[in-house]
């Protein structure tokens, strides 16, 4: 599981052009392949071989001068709450503000690394002006210009170097043992069905001995199925949640997602789906996370007809596309109907995330595909794929097709090799990959 680093900061001092610095910058390799849409909030790093999330905190709000100071502070509890390492940015064109110093007492606070960026040195003798920013008593404050780069490179160097140790082995204690995230809006029934798997006899095991970091991985053991539960937020043990601010509560969910195999996506029935939910399934979708969305408090809906139940499920596939293949349950934490129909489920996609399909089946069934429908000609050049391969050791199925000018092969044709290989082995709610490579 990689690191999270969170911007924070008062409005206008420049975290948005700085996110997108830091995550699009060419000598910063970020991971999106072409097609999906960026997030404006959320985005991957590779940093000399250290991979991490950048999440701007402050992408959730609107971005006004006026906004409440009590806004801001919550972003910030919210980022010592959640990242591993906050990027504090202040303005150098602007000097030391009340907010910045009030944002400042509370990092002081925290026990987090908090590196201190000082943006907008581009302009005239600003570079000289940062020193002021020693008064917020967090050390050195870092010159950078989002705008022009300047300083950004110097900037992930040091993300780099603060960043907490982690203990290596945790991952390796938790074996082949599935883990899974129950994420979702507030509201949506997450500690509920949690409780609901967890039963009065309470079935943990053990919490993780020695993990570094506040544990988020609990074992259970229940109905004979051995699992981890990923728990970032305290689900369990929640502070009140009120607000219904989308950020919040994805914030909230990017750690979780990220440490988990599969996520199981709580949507409230008597809502719908609704951007907050959309938000959080584009976060598994690129994390490449298995899913199963359940739609939960069933109970009270009192169409449960077959034409009902059509309709729900239509509406998630439709807010989902492109990616449809994926488990939906109608469940109710409540009454605990298909309780274990979800944990079940959950542990096939986690089971499906693992399939490996033979060589030689794979070819068979694929290059008949493909003679029956070859890939399109290109301006008189045929494009012919030679075989097939399953990558070995990639975290989600990934198949690699050969062929003599994979440039050419469009995302259509990429789609249905995908789709026939979903017709013919169940990789029923996992993401996988379809490559085309040179031969
Ligand atoms: P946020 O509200 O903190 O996310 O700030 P934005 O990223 O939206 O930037 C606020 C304003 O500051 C915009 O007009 C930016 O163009 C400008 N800005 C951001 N970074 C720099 C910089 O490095 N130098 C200069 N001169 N302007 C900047
Ligand atoms: P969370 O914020 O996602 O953890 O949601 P909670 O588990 O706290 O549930 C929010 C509210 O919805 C609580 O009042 C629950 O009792 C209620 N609730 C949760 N699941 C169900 C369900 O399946 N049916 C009904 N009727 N209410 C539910």
């Amino acid at each position: 599981m990689g690191q999270m680093i969170a911007i924070v900061g008062r409005p206008n001092v420049g975290k948005s052009t700085l996110f997108n610095r830091l995550t699009q910058s060419r000598t910063a390799i970020t991971n999106d392949e072409a097609g999906t849409t960026r997030d404006r909030q959320y985005g991957k790093v590779d940093w000399n071989g250290k991979e991490f999330s950048i999440v701007d905190t402050g992408g959730w709000v609107v971005n006004s001068e006026d906004i409440f100071e009590n806004e801001i502070n919550k972003q910030v509890h919210l980022a010592i709450e959640q990242a591993d390492e906050i990027l504090f940015v202040v303005d150098a064109m602007n000097g030391v503000t009340d907010l910045d110093d009030q944002v400042a007492e509370i990092l002081r606070r925290s026990t987090k690394p908090v590196i201190l960026v000082a943006n907008k040195v581009d302009a005239g003798d600003s570079l000289y002006n940062i020193a002021e920013f020693y008064s917020l008593g967090l050390g050195d404050p870092m010159g950078v210009s989002a705008v022009s780069g300047y300083g950004t490179g110097d900037l992930l160097d040091e993300v780099v170097l603060k960043m907490p140790e982690k203990d290596d082995d945790e991952e390796s204690k938790l074996d082949d043992i599935p883990k899974i995230a129950i994420v979702g809006r507030p509201n949506a029934g997450k500690s509920s069905i949690i409780n609901a798997f967890i039963d009065e006899d309470r079935h943990i095991v053990t919490d993780i001995a020695g993990t570094t970091r506040d544990s988020i991985y609990t074992r259970y053991n229940k109905f004979g199925f051995d699992f981890y539960l990923v728990d970032t937020a305290g689900i369990r043990k929640k502070t009140k949640v009120t607000e219904d601010i989308e950020y919040y509560s994805v914030i909230r969910s990017i750690r979780a997602i990220e440490a988990s195999d599969v996520c199981i996506l709580m949507i409230d029935a008597t809502r719908g789906i609704e951007s907050q939910d959309v938000s959080i399934f584009s976060l598994i979708q690129r994390n490449k996370k298995g899913l199963v969305v359940v739609v939960n408090k069933w109970d009270l809906v009192e169409d449960k007809s077959k034409e009902a139940i059509k309709h729900y499920e239509d509406a998630i596939r439709e807010r989902f596309a492109p990616f449809v293949d994926f488990p939906i349950i109608f469940a109710s934490a409540l009454t605990k109907q298909r309780i274990y129909k979800v944990l079940e489920t959950a542990l096939h996609v986690c089971e499906n995330r693992k399939r490996v399909v033979p060589t030689s089946q794979l070819n068979t069934v694929m290059l008949e595909a493909i003679s029956a429908y070859p890939p399109p000609a290109n301006k008189g050049k045929f494009i012919k794929i030679k075989y097939v391969t399953m990558l070995k050791g990639s975290p989600i199925p990934t198949f690699i097709f050969f062929c003599n000018l994979p440039q050419w092969v469009k995302e259509p044709y990429r789609r249905y090799l995908e789709n026939k290989i979903r017709e013919t082995w169940d990789f029923h709610g996992t993401p996988i990959n379809v490559f085309m490579r040179e031969k």
